[in-house]
């Protein structure tokens, strides 16, 4: 079945069940209404009700993944200035993460199996049993295993991909943990939170008050207007390393805490980082050849035109959907952009370039070139990256902007 045939008996399907009247037009009397109706209900026929709404959503949800997988190969989501599929659903369709990680997963296995699509209507497979198995599909028979994970649980599903291709056991770890915690030195302290001041101590909770949901230790979660508190596990090496560079550091700041070492090395790494990158911080030289027409001929781009678009669109995509005047603001992977392709005669002039995240470069190189040209290049650069020395193939990527 292709997944314009899914698409249509998904339609027919919804159509006659749902219109957008019954889930956009209610006010908030008449959902008070509806909620006292349920009230007169029986059981048997609350239950029925509610059968009936889930069988509802689930097809609705079958053709957000249709019109997902559709606004991606048309890339509109790139055209509202969102630099990926996930922002695109979180932020404008509002989405939560979790929501969108498998919808997007999901409508992306749609549309090479459209099978899925009758699945999720029907409820034989929910959504993140899509998501797990969609990198499993053989492509000969995806059915197979669609079949097997019929009405299983994420747990269930999990166990059948783990039976199915086991994974080699993960390996010894010795990890020296505190037990019970004792009452951290100062050094000791700084590994826990890493502050710029001393972050105050929560007063001791009650044995028996239930613990907060812990939100991601990854995330620095904050301790107050300019404070947060960082945590991680830290390998042996890289306790060692910080301990030589407070070391290092004494003679210069006594009694700098972690906090701060670490703060200097970050430093120095964004400076080197933004000076290979970008040239910021940079000394100005003095090219013979530094004029605009000789500039042209190569593709390197001058420091000083790379650190004046970055100081013009500071480190974020510059990229503007025209429509809504949307800007995509991405920190992630920039490059710099040719508003005329550079292979089409542009110039290395600030005034004719942006900052772009790769997803926006990419796309405004595909509506330049075409997908299909776009598609030749990529192949002609991966096959050339795998036959040049590391360092060549770093130059090739920074150079992306050719288009
Ligand atoms: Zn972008």
């Amino acid at each position: 079945m292709s997944l314009e045939d899914a698409s249509e008996n998904l339609s027919r399907r919804v159509g006659c069940a749902i219109k957008p009247s019954d889930i956009m037009g209610l006010t908030f009397k008449e959902n008070a209404r509806m909620i006292s109706r349920l009230a007169d209900l029986s059981d048997a026929q609350l239950v029925d009700s509610l059968k009936g709404l889930v069988a509802r959503g689930r097809a609705v949800t079958a053709q957000v993944l249709v019109h997902l997988a559709e606004v991606e190969h048309r890339q509109l989501h790139l055209a509202a200035a969102y630099a990926s599929m996930h922002a695109y659903t979180t932020r404008h369709l509002g989405f939560s993460d979790s929501e969108a990680y498998d919808r997007v997963h999901a409508a992306r296995a749609a549309r090479k199996v459209p099978a899925i699509l009758d699945m999720v209507a029907d409820g034989r497979l929910h959504l993140t049993a899509v998501r797990l198995l969609a990198p499993h599909l053989v492509p000969d028979d995806p059915l197979e295993l669609l079949t097997a994970a019929a009405h299983k649980t994420k747990r269930q599903i999990l166990q059948l991909l783990a039976d199915r291709a086991p994974k080699p056991d993960a390996p010894e770890r010795v990890r020296r943990l505190p037990s019970p915690r004792p009452k951290p030195d100062a050094g000791q302290q700084d590994l826990l939170a890493v502050a710029s001041a001393d972050p105050p101590q929560p007063p001791p909770q009650p044995a028996a008050r239930p613990e907060p949901p812990r939100p991601r230790p990854s995330e620095p979660q904050p301790l107050g207007a300019d404070r947060y508190q960082v945590q991680f596990t830290a390998s042996a090496a890289l306790v060692g390393k910080l301990a030589e560079l407070r070391a290092l550091l004494s003679h210069r700041e006594p009694g700098c805490n972690i906090a701060t070492a670490i703060e200097r090395a970050v430093d120095t790494l964004r400076a080197d980082l933004l000076k290979e990158r970008f040239a910021v911080g940079a000394k100005p030289k003095k090219s013979p050849t530094g004029t605009k027409k000789s500039r042209a001929r190569t593709r390197h781009v001058p420091a000083d035109v790379r650190r004046e678009v970055v100081a013009r669109d500071g480190l974020r995509c510059a990229f503007v959907d025209p429509e809504t005047g949307r800007r995509c603001g991405s920190d992630q992977r920039l490059e710099l952009e040719h508003h005329v392709p550079f292979a089409r005669g542009g110039a290395h002039d600030a005034s004719a370039m942006s900052l772009y995240c790769r997803a926006h470069n990419a796309f405004t190189a595909r509506r330049a070139f075409g997908a299909e040209q776009m598609a030749l290049c990529i192949a002609e650069r991966q096959t050339t990256s795998t036959n040049q020395a590391p360092r060549r193939a770093r130059s090739a990527d920074s150079c992306r902007n050719e288009s």
